[in-house]
């Protein structure tokens, strides 16, 4: 056994002519459920104000017509969205599809500085963000000599910046349509759609620093279809209070639509099966518990920081939300065995299980097998329909059922690489398969259990955190002269960011033993990234002052030995 397959069944054919919007809002397959036009599809949280499928096509238009004829935007522009979730936001990127441009999602709460890294790595010619990052989103404009009238902002309470909303944009572009200005929507030849870019989405891969992986319209598409198909497989045997997704189930859209996993699986895959999706901008946990029970909402999209909370936290006794939730489905990050137990037991009745996948893969490569109804605790679940695997042992050669590798994933839906970065591209991209930097075992009953990472990556709270970018921002401090930055296990973000650092003769000559010295150093270090960095990458794990970082004969970092002392460390707080 070389190779592993699906057992979820075949992947039907899927058309390579189609853009998102165009499968989004027209596409019709055995896999997707009729819906009614008049169902919600968006849902605003704190109004209950819904858009149906016509008007959510509607504004899509209108915005794409402004996009075109105020800005220009045509095929592969790029616009930055830098915001929380907000009802637009979905149009706004099906928005920029149709005009052929490419959406490329940010934090909203990232530093001027690390939006600037994402409009320079995607050339970004327009910005839509929230009212609120406005400070940022010029600073960051002004680096990158974005003029301020290629800033939008979404209409949200505190609206009144004077800049244009993107509401008044819909309304611009539905009045020159009206005056019979109507830009030509993006259509695809055969086969355009699998080379046709549509995002570019953040991630450092193996090693280094964040890299805009290219993502076609096609990978997309076929990954909604494989998470739907894998359900459609399902309903051979199940009753309809079993099968995994309904028309008319209620979706929690809390994640992000920024990362892969809010934008593909939470966004495009429960609008694809006939949910309407709850947006939800920030996430709160009181707030979150009364918003499933004001929507009545039934499937929740969760990392496994979410799933502590609904174990440990106190709020939980208040709020009767298991009436509600059938589903919850996990992801990004590992969760520990023992909270998955736990929450089998706070949901008795509900479908509970894992997915997989990464940004490179676009999305799942894994998920729970709904027949089992829970996911085997620790477990990843199946190999998605289309998606081969190869799992590769330390000496190169191939494992079989519960051999221990790294994993190696074949799926239609797997990007085209890292944009304008060929070395990264070939590390990672390989034959058609993706390297994915965790370690895995896959049992004879198909089961996937990542076991380890073996990349550099830390993940905090479903975060990636890429050392080499803390560890070049640390090196910026004037008393750094070397480090090495590697995760501390943490119970509720799965794991901190901790900083091993050399000093400079200097520093160590001013602290001179005393401990308080030492103290302050440290403090110093931790305040200098906490300036320049976005919460999740800040150093919450501590610093710890070493004489040399180790590495081998050539220069190379050896992570894995700071790994281990990491752990050591974790030991004797
Ligand atoms: P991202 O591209 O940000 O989605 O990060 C992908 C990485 O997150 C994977 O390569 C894994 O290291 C990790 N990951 C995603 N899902 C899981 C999971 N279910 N269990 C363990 N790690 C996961």
């Amino acid at each position: 056994m070389t190779e592993f397959y699906s057992p979820g069944g075949e992947l039907p054919h899927i058309r390579d002519d189609l853009t998102i919007p165009q499968f989004m809002f027209d596409f019709t397959h055995p896999s997707r459920p009729v819906v009614s036009p008049s169902a919600p599809v968006l849902v605003e949280d704190a109004t209950g104000k819904a858009l149906d499928l016509n008007q959510v096509r509607e504004r899509t238009f209108g915005l794409a017509n402004a996009l075109r004829h105020k800005y220009g935007i045509d095929r592969d522009d790029v616009v930055v969205v830098f915001s929380p979730n907000h009802v637009d936001y979905p149009i706004s990127i099906w928005a920029i599809h149709q005009t052929g441009g490419i959406f490329s999602g940010a934090n909203p709460s990232y530093t001027s500085s690390e939006l600037e890294y994402q409009l320079e790595v995607t050339r970004a010619k327009l910005i839509i963000c929230d009212p609120t990052s406005l400070d940022t989103t010029l600073k960051a404009a002004k680096a990158r000599n974005i003029p301020v009238d290629r800033i939008v902002v979404f209409d949200t309470p505190s609206t009144g910046s004077g800049y244009t909303t993107v509401s008044q944009l819909v309304d611009e572009g539905l009045r020159l349509s009206k005056q019979g200005k109507r830009f030509e929507e993006l259509k695809l030849k055969p086969g355009e759609a699998k080379t046709k870019l549509a995002f570019l989405s953040f991630s450092s891969g193996t090693t280094g620093r964040p890299k805009a992986v290219a993502i076609p319209h096609y990978s997309v598409i076929i990954n909604v279809v494989q998470c739907a198909v894998h359900n459609k497989v399902n309903e051979d045997y199940t009753s309809w209070n079993e099968r995994r997704y309904r028309p008319g189930d209620v979706g929690l859209g809390a994640l992000p639509f920024y990362h892969i996993y809010g934008l593909v699986v939470n966004l495009h895959v429960t609008m694809y099966s006939g949910l309407s999706l709850v947006v939800i901008p920030k996430f709160d946990f009181v707030g979150f518990l009364k918003s499933i029970v004001r929507h009545k909402i039934s499937h929740l999209f969760l990392v496994p920081p979410h799933a502590v909370l609904l174990c440990k936290h106190p709020a939980m006794k208040d709020y009767d939300i298991r009436k509600y939730v059938r589903m919850i489905v996990l992801g990004a990050a590992p969760l520990s065995e023992e909270i998955n137990y736990q929450l089998f037991k706070v949901f008795p009745d509900a479908h509970i299980g894992q997915a997989y996948g990464m940004t490179e893969t676009c999305t799942a490569v894994t998920i729970y097998p709904l027949k089992t109804k829970r996911g085997a605790s620790g477990s990843s679940g199946h190999l998605l329909p289309g998606v081969v695997a190869k799992v590769v042992k330390p000496d190169g050669t191939m494992a079989g059922y519960g051999e221990e590798g790294e994993l190696y994933a074949k799926s239609p839906s797997n990007a085209i690489g890292y944009s304008n970065n060929k070395q990264a591209t070939e590390e990672t991209f390989i034959d058609g398969w993706v390297r994915t930097g965790d370690s895995v075992v896959i049992r004879e009953d198909n089961e996937v259990f990542i076991v380890d990472r073996l990349k550099e990556i830390l993940k905090v709270r479903g975060f990636q955190v890429a050392p080499a970018e803390l560890e070049g921002c640390l090196l910026d401090h004037p008393d750094v002269s070397d480090s090495c930055v590697v995760g501390i296990e943490d119970e509720f973000s799965g794991e901190l960011p901790l900083a091993f650092v050399v000093i400079t003769a200097e520093a160590k000559k001013r602290i001179a033993g005393s401990k308080v010295m030492e103290l302050g150093l440290k403090e110093s270090i931790m305040q200098h990234v906490a300036k320049n960095k976005i919460n999740y990458k800040h150093l919450k794990g501590g610093v710890e002052i070493i004489e040399v970082i180790p590495k081998n004969p050539s220069g190379k970092l050896l992570r894995r030995v700071l790994r281990d002392e990491a752990k050591a460390v974790a030991k004797k707080r």
